[in-house]
């Protein structure tokens, strides 16, 4: 008699786990390194195209392994040159993911769940309900499938996307054959990462090792909503770069437009700053959006100032992205600006962040599956 047990997923095992999967499997630990180079560094998107293993060993793998991608559903190109993909889990369920070149660098913000279980009313995450967690390999897949898809685009292959950029990923810097690349991720996609801790800690560690896709842990950003009891510990176990979406340093009003507030208010969360481990250099990025006449007053950013003091800091103006039902409105731009400059005269390191790919609904805040 056989027991049926399920595919394993290959892209959802650190390094030591597949050695583990291997040596269960009976096979010779050599193995491990050449599957591992496979997955992560050849990206191989399926078994059958891992020619230097043995057909006995792809044979085996191809009968106890599920595949190594999502499907792709709607793939399309912003003016900017951003671009949104649309994948399609085993179970049919969907979620978003966003890649946002830039001169230097290609950041890809990664989901985390699909839709959200907070409901912070000027996101358009928000208004889907939690549906499930993503598993480590479904994160993960995200940064290989598009790592895949921009390394084939640099060699002039299609990549089949609607919208203004032209056919190939990037126009211009593609067909001169010039490659992109995912320099950065960031967990900013759909979902609050931190309410799917393991498999969220587990998907970190899988992209930061050294021999397979290699993304230090400066070149990883985690946002989170608030939820402090794990700030602390997810700042131990990975020590990558912390954003924290904080849009207001009053609790009556962050009650509101982060409702996770309720739970976890300014108090603990900034203690739980305090007591989580900052490498040397490193600064905390406070994300803040600014909604017209909401937590835009110049008192606010002198609030905002004072909330911060002692930690290391680094302040990230988001001016807001509107959806279709949003119930706010974007700061005039002369507001942001003076706001931006009480910040300086503080003596924080401010920023405006740009906003990426509004016309295809891939700026923060505008994701949604369904
Ligand atoms: N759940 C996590 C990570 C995903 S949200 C979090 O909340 O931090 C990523 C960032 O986009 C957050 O800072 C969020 O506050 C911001 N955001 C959400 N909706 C937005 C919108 N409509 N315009 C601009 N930024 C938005
Ligand atoms: Fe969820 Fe973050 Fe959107 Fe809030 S801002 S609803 S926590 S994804």
């Amino acid at each position: 008699m056989t027991t049926e047990t399920s595919p394993v997923r290959l892209t959802g095992l650190t390094r030591e786990e597949l050695d583990l999967q291997l040596a269960a499997w009976g096979q010779k630990p050599f193995r491990g390194k050449q599957l591992w180079s496979w997955l992560h560094v050849k990206l191989a998107t399926e078994v059958a195209g891992m020619t230097d293993l043995s057909k006995e060993f792809r044979e085996l793998l191809g009968q106890r392994t599920a595949p190594l991608r999502p499907g792709v559903g709607r793939h399309q190109v912003a003016r900017d040159g951003t671009e949104k993909w649309l994948l399609v889990l085993a179970d049919g369920e969907t979620v978003e993911t966003v890649f946002i070149p830039d001169e230097e660098r290609g950041t890809l913000c990664i989901s985390s769940q699909v839709g959200c279980a907070l409901s912070c009313p000027f996101c358009r995450t928000g208004t889907m309900p939690l549906v499930r967690n993503l598993t480590a390999a479904e994160m993960v897949e995200q940064v290989l499938h598009v790592r895949t898809v921009l390394s084939r685009a640099g060699q002039g292959e299609e990549t089949g996307a609607e919208g203004g950029a032209g056919k190939t990923a990037g126009g211009g810097k593609a067909s001169s054959g010039e490659e992109k690349r995912i320099t950065n991720v960031v967990l900013m996609g759909m979902g609050e990462p931190l309410y799917n801790y393991e498999a969220t800690v587990k998907a970190v560690r899988i992209l930061m090792d050294r021999n397979g896709l290699a993304i230090g842990t400066r070149k990883i950003t985690l946002s989170t909503s608030g939820v402090a009891p794990r700030i602390p510990q997810v700042m131990r176990d990975l020590g990558v770069n912390l954003a924290v979406s904080l849009h207001a340093v009053r609790d009556e009003v962050r009650d509101v437009l982060v409702p996770i507030n309720r739970k976890f208010n300014l108090a603990a969360l900034r203690q739980a700053i305090m007591d989580s481990p900052l490498k040397s250099g490193r600064r905390i990025t406070w994300e803040y959006v600014l909604l017209d006449g909401i937590n835009d007053s110049l008192e606010a950013a002198a609030e905002l100032a004072a909330f911060v003091r002692g930690i290391p800091s680094k302040m990230n103006l988001i001016p807001f992205n509107p959806w279709e039902g949003s119930p706010y409105l974007p700061s005039p731009r002369e507001q942001v600006v003076r706001f931006q400059e009480v910040l300086h005269h503080a003596g924080l390191v401010t920023v405006i962040r740009e906003s990426r790919g509004a016309d295809i609904s891939a700026a923060c805040g505008q994701l949604k599956s369904f």
